[in-house]
């Protein structure tokens, strides 16, 4: 250990390498509720690509697992390191390199966060639209899970957004793909391949990412429901009208109660709408001005109550910002109250009816309380299960991704598989389609050091 540990310090300096004490333990862990945590033997800090490169060639040479820490915010057990291993953090490779007006480009590191690159973009009028609630996540870790969020449904997921990277190959070798052009036929995607690869394929030095006018006028509706089936067919009818939300999220009844429990706020629903109450709908909508906003609110409360809503608020802008706010940090209420596990299965949004029915009867045959929030628009269900026995817990977990397979969907929508989910992944996944990523892993990463234990097992 002393030996590699002085040849890592010869590559980004002593400071940079931690091997022991209790510093070591807080790179075991991501925010996964139901992994244990894992202690490497070296966590090492580079600052420029070429210690990153320096110190992959090293991990090389003497096998050793390498796995990459953004801000540990993942929620799937991605940066759980081997025992033995290394962690490659990227705290310290955090400059926004260029903001590039022009042509609507941010270029950054892999350690700047969501949150610093929101605030530079601001400063010139533009928005980076990924928005997965945890501001403090990186880019690099977004980008290694494909992260989603809720400006999903108006922009799409982390990988309309990127447009090239740079990344060191466990090799030590750095590649560059892409580039500041919006579009490319050029070649195989590598770009495109890298992300949501979760640090088993390269680890991304660098990004170049696309930037978007931010819209000023901005309005929060809240629309409760009396049957979860009513809120999951007003979705198409909304995205069908053309308006275009910005978020389109549920919350059923037991999720939005622990939501604003835990954050101990109140949006001014009467008692008597919340206790008929089964779910509700969370639309959000953005435009250039507030005429345009009004006129499309308008629309969009009609649509509303035309499907079926008990009632529908325009929240003031406090209240709109507090149930936005209660919606980002849905996941820390739900761990405050005991949950085990969470899932991000993903269906065909006209197919969340089947699904979450299908859901609610794998719970009530487990006897064990299942809960759901989620990005509506994109047919992303964020399951929470209560249910303390593993072994229980797996049967229970399992079944509802086979039913979302049956409806259409797959384990993940923006999570990642990690090594949280590998089991459901492996049962469920294409074989072709798992022979494929398997040869292509072996192509990056024929030693395959690069987060072992992740995707494959
Ligand atoms: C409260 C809360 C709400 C969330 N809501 C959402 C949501 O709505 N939508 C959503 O998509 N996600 C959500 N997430 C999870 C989200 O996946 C993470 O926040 C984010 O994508 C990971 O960023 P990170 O920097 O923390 O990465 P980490 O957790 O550090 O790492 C995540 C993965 O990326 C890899 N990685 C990190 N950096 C690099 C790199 N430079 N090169 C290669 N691989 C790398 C790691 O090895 C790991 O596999 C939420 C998380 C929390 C805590």
């Amino acid at each position: 250990v002393s030996d590699v540990a002085s040849l890592l310090a010869g590559v980004v300096g002593p400071d940079n390498v931690l091997t022991e004490g209790a510093a070591l333990a807080d790179y075991g862990h991501d925010e996964a509720l139901s992994v244990t945590p894992g202690q490497p033997a070296f966590v090492v800090k580079p600052g420029t690509t070429s210690e990153v490169a320096g110190v992959l060639r090293i991990a090389s040479e003497y096998k050793l697992a390498v796995t990459a820490r953004g801000s540990g915010t993942g929620l799937s057990g991605g940066t759980i390191p081997r025992p033995g291993g290394l962690v490659m953090s990227f705290a310290r490779m955090n400059q926004i390199l260029e903001i590039d007006t022009a042509n609507h480009v941010a270029v950054v590191q892999p350690g700047v966060t969501l949150a610093d690159l929101e605030a530079a973009s601001a400063e010139h009028g533009l928005s980076y639209p990924v928005y997965p609630g945890e501001m403090s996540a990186s880019l690099g870790g977004t980008i290694a899970t494909n992260a989603g969020g809720m400006r999903a449904v108006k922009y799409g997921v982390t990988r309309r957004h990127v447009l090239g990277l740079e990344a060191v190959l466990a090799s030590g070798e750095v590649l560059r793909t892409g580039g500041k052009p919006v579009k490319l036929s050029s070649g195989y995607d590598l770009t495109q391949l890298i992300i949501g690869s979760e640090g088993t394929l390269a680890l991304v030095t660098e990004a170049t990412l696309r930037l978007y006018p931010r819209l000023p006028a901005q309005a929060v509706l809240l629309a409760p429901f009396g049957s979860l089936t009513k809120v999951t067919t007003a979705v198409p009818r909304i995205l069908a009208s053309g308006v275009g939300p910005l978020m389109l999220e549920y919350m059923d009844a037991r999720s939005m109660a622990m939501i604003l429990q835990g954050e101990n706020t109140d949006v001014g629903i009467p008692d008597s709408v919340r206790e008929t109450t089964q779910a509700y709908l969370m639309v959000v909508h953005e435009e250039r001005d507030s005429g345009r906003l009004d006129a499309d609110v308008a629309d969009l409360a009609e649509l509303l109550a035309d499907a079926g809503a008990t009632d529908v608020y325009a929240l003031p802008r406090a209240a709109g910002r507090r149930i936005i706010e209660a919606r980002e940090r849905a996941f820390w209420a739900v761990k405050r109250s005991g949950a085990d596990d969470i899932l991000d299965t993903v269906v065909p949004r006209a197919a969340m009816v089947t699904f979450l029915g299908e859901v609610e009867k794998i719970a009530a045959r487990h006897q064990r309380m299942v809960i759901g929030t989620g990005h509506a628009g994109d047919g992303n269900v964020h399951l929470v299960v209560f249910e303390p026995d593993e072994v229980a817990r797996g049967q229970l977990m399992r079944e509802i991704v086979a039913a979302a397979k049956a409806s259409g969907g797959a384990v993940s929508g923006e999570h990642g598989i990690g090594t949280a989910k590998v089991k459901h992944f492996l049962e469920q996944a294409d074989p072709v389609a798992l022979s494929l990523m398997r040869q292509v892993k072996k192509a990056f990463d024929p030693d395959g050091i690069l987060n072992p234990g992740v995707l494959f097992g």
